[in-house]
């Protein structure tokens, strides 16, 4: 089922997941699946390596996702890849039954100053999908706190409609913490004629190190009441992980009294800290 349609109805709960390496097995990640799939998330999305490494494992994601009864999204990126490639790929997914697609650019490996192939960037690969397979769900990244390379925030949300323009139905955010900072993004987004359901990517806080990471490397700030959490307990991984789990309900239920159009929740592929917030958060039933 198409992603824009159940955004016309209810606002979307999701999961975020991603396949496994090549020379690891599946097993973890099925088992993953099944329980994530207890919450009954509107949809799963599998991640997509950069240059379409490990393609045959994200398909097996994706049929895995259907295997417990749940709805898909591939993510894709164009970084490398020709029209025809391109096409190729996504009627593959298509012929399996994906019907959305989160079409990205993908980072650009070290030293890259561009794609080295056909897109550039990922509004013209949403034209082109568009163009190949008008009945595809199309979802497009969008990054609250601006994207890490963009010249300017107002720059990069011309951007995004040059996206929206093209095709792209939805949009899905970058880890944000500071829900002011999404308030202001909002607000943009609206006076640049944005209109399309904009979906919440929330990264849930359980380790410190992977938290300032992912910060750092995506150019997200760390909001006061977060820090105070990392100076607190940062050198103890148990009470850390308590204060993050609490501190990430309070931003899923801040973020749904903003009126958002979904939550999407990165998994990271780990499903018993996950479980025990969707629980305690109580905004899907208790599992
Ligand atoms: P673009 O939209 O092409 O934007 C990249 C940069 O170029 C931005 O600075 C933008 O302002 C600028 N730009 C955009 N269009 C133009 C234009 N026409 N002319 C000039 N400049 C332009 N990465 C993966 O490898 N696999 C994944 O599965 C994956 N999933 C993601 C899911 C979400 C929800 C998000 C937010 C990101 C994801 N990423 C993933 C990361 C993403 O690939 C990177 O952030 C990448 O650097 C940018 O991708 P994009 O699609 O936003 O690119």
């Amino acid at each position: 089922m198409k992603i824009s349609e159940l955004l016309k109805k209810q606002m979307t709960f999701s999961f975020e997941v991603f396949p496994p390496k090549k020379d690891k097995p599946m097993e973890p990640l099925t088992e993953t699946l099944n329980e994530l799939a207890r919450f009954k998330p509107d949809y799963i999305s599998c991640t997509y390596g950069a240059g379409g490494t490990n393609v045959g494992r994200s398909k097996e994601t994706c049929k895995a996702i259907m295997d417990v009864g749940r709805n898909v999204m591939t993510h894709f990126t164009c970084i490398g890849s020709s029209r025809e490639e391109a096409t190729k790929k996504i009627g593959e997914y298509k012929e399996m039954g994906v019907d959305n697609v989160m079409a990205l650019r993908g980072d650009l490996p070290e030293g890259w100053k561009d794609t080295q192939g056909y897109f550039l960037h990922a509004d013209r690969l949403i034209a082109h999908i568009k163009d190949k397979f008008p009945d595809i769900c199309i979802g497009a990244a969008c990054y609250p706190e601006k994207h890490i390379s963009a010249v300017s925030k107002e720059a990069d949300i011309a951007h995004l409609r040059s996206k929206q323009d093209n095709g792209a139905e939805f949009f899905m955010t970058q880890l944000c913490y500071d829900a002011q900072e999404y308030e202001r993004f909002r607000e943009k987004l609206k006076k640049a004629g944005v209109t399309v359901p904009v979906i919440v990517g929330i990264m849930p806080v359980l380790f410190k190190d992977g938290l300032i990471r992912m910060t750092l490397s995506n150019g997200c700030s760390i909001p006061s009441d977060l820090a105070d959490i990392i100076g607190k307990y940062g050198d103890d991984p148990d009470d850390f992980k308590k204060a993050g789990k609490e501190y990430t309900i309070k931003l899923m239920y801040k973020y749904m009294n903003m009126g958002i159009d979904g939550i999407h929740i990165y998994s990271l592929n780990k499903y018993k800290d996950l479980a025990e917030i969707i629980n305690d958060s109580g905004i899907r039933g208790v599992f």
